[in-house]
């Protein structure tokens, strides 16, 4: 290792706003980034990437803007953290609520530090007393309250406060020792990507170490390309960004999924197809995986009494032995692109009642494979999550796969095929379905397996094995077959 790579620099802190809905995130959000991005930039600003980027006391601080969403999901997997500290935002009229506590629970697991910031302070029924008691019994101790976590007042209508709640993220930061190697791979996180009609596949991501620079190399698990063009957060092209930049990269191959970690350098395409399949990245995505008996959901209604209703409703679906359900968020109004993207990272089903996805959310949905579900008719609804539960918790649970490594030879419907078994088991006779991206091309069924040149019943996950099976299509290699039956 030469010198330059062990020569860590400080790098500034990523930020993520979590807390229930409502409870002024967006707002806090957008009033930090009205007053803190030099308002000739701030007018540059045209369309949010997922993460923005100011400038307090001479010290830059990068926010990640879609509350919560996929940045914090993230932390729920070990060792994959997007954000390095968070904001706990409680409304100091309302006080500690369910998303609060949820939050409350990551961020104390994921041993996330952060600091509360109490909001809508300028409104009249505000109770600070009340809000400290309900923290201490969430086991979150304020400072002064027999605790270390910071706190502070803040108002995103008067900007009240605000200053102060820079100046600690920067103390909480502080203690973190947050650094990068300049010489390392660049490694980050992906937060938006889409397809632009006008400019192609747009990916935003955040660059946690080493440099992100055009024309390099960049591959997540799930896609890989070449930087043709980065922008940084204004949208203003760049040859290379340090950490903790936000940035937008075009030049992807194909969409990668958000939240996954990429990797970025001078990487030619035999080299970025290996680190898409190295270990490293594989465990990320298995480790990503939720356990198959739970059932998530992220409900939406048109009015609070409507949304009150459907959550009662939906608690009381009856569940199979060891399944468990949550609802990973709730709130009013149409469904929108980002409940599908809080959906598509905690693999959650959209349920809808009286209210519908707009077009941006359809087009997503449609993209990133969220199932969504809407009816105006309570008694229809209730019917329709079911038969939708039980079609995506029987494919949960059957994650028995095999990656196609090669393909041998074909007659008629018979192909011979050689392949590794990813996760689960494969068992002669087995029903597949041939999964192509994230397309199924078809289905299979298993007529010998073998394995080490010997006729096999059953093969497990991490071996490799040669399959003759009959189907009407013609299998690719990267082709995933999935058990079904
Ligand atoms: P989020 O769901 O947590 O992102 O909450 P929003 O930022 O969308 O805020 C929810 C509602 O509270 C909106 O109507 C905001 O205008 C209002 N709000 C947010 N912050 C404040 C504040 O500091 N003072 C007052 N009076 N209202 C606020």
């Amino acid at each position: 290792m030469n010198e330059a790579e062990n020569q860590n620099l400080k790098r500034s802190p990523i930020v993520v706003v979590v807390g229930h809905v409502d409870h002024g995130k967006t707002s806090l959000l957008d009033y930090i980034r009205k007053t803190n991005v030099v308002a000739k930039e701030a007018g540059a600003i045209t369309q949010s990437i997922g993460a923005y980027e100011i400038t307090h006391n001479g010290q830059r601080i990068t926010f990640i803007d879609t509350p919560g969403h996929e940045a914090f999901s993230k932390m729920r997997e070990r060792g994959a953290k997007v954000a390095d500290v968070a904001i706990l935002v409680v409304a100091g009229d309302e006080s500690v609520k369910p998303q609060t506590q949820e939050a409350i629970r990551v961020l104390l697991n994921s041993k996330t530090p952060f600091a509360v910031a109490i909001t809508k302070m300028d409104k009249p029924n505000v109770d600070l007393e009340r809000v400290k008691k309900d923290l201490s019994a969430n086991n979150v101790f304020l400072e002064g309250y027999g605790g270390n976590v910071s706190f502070q007042d803040v108002s995103a209508k008067t900007g009240e406060g605000i200053n102060e709640l820079l100046d600690l993220i920067l103390l909480t930061s502080e203690m973190e020792d947050l650094t990068y190697s300049p010489e390392a791979p660049a490694t980050g996180f992906i937060l938006e990507s889409e397809l632009d009609s006008r400019r192609g596949i747009t990916v935003s991501l955040v660059l946690k170490n080493g440099q992100l620079k055009a024309g390099d190399g960049i591959a997540t698990a799930s896609a890989k390309g070449k930087i043709k063009i980065l922008e940084n957060f204004l949208g203003e092209r760049v040859k290379e960004l340090i950490p903790s930049s936000p940035a937008t990269v075009l030049g992807f191959e194909a969409l990668p999924q958000l939240g996954e970690e990429f990797i970025a350098g001078k990487l030619s395409e035999a080299d970025l197809e290996k680190v898409q399949k190295s270990a490293a990245f594989q465990k990320k995505i298995s480790a990503g995986k939720k356990e198959v008996s739970d059932i998530r959901v992220l409900l939406k209604a048109d009015v609070a009494g409507s949304l009150e209703a459907l959550s009662g409703l939906v608690q009381k679906i009856p569940l199979k032995e060891g399944q468990k359900l949550e609802i990973v968020n709730q709130g009013v109004g149409e469904i929108t692109d980002s409940d599908v993207k809080e959906a598509a990272v905690t693999e959650a089903v959209i349920i809808g009642f009286r209210t519908y996805p707009n077009k941006a959310a359809e087009t997503l949905a449609k993209a990133q494979n969220v199932t969504i579900v809407t009816n105006e008719i309570i008694y229809k609804l209730v019917e329709e999550i079911e038969k939708t539960l039980a079609e995506v918790f029987t494919k949960k649970v059957i994650l028995s796969e095999l990656e196609t490594l090669a393909v041998f030879s074909s007659q008629g419907k018979k192909q011979t095929v050689g392949g590794k078994v990813i996760s689960g088991a494969i068992k002669n006779k087995a029903k597949l379905e041939i999964k192509r991206g994230e397309k199924s091309a078809g289905q299979a069924r298993v007529l010998e397996l073998q394995q080490n040149k010997k006729v096999v019943n059953v093969v497990n996950a991490g071996n490799e094995c040669g399959l003759q099976v009959e189907t009407d299509v013609k299998i690719e290699i990267g082709d995933i077959l999935r058990v079904i039956g």
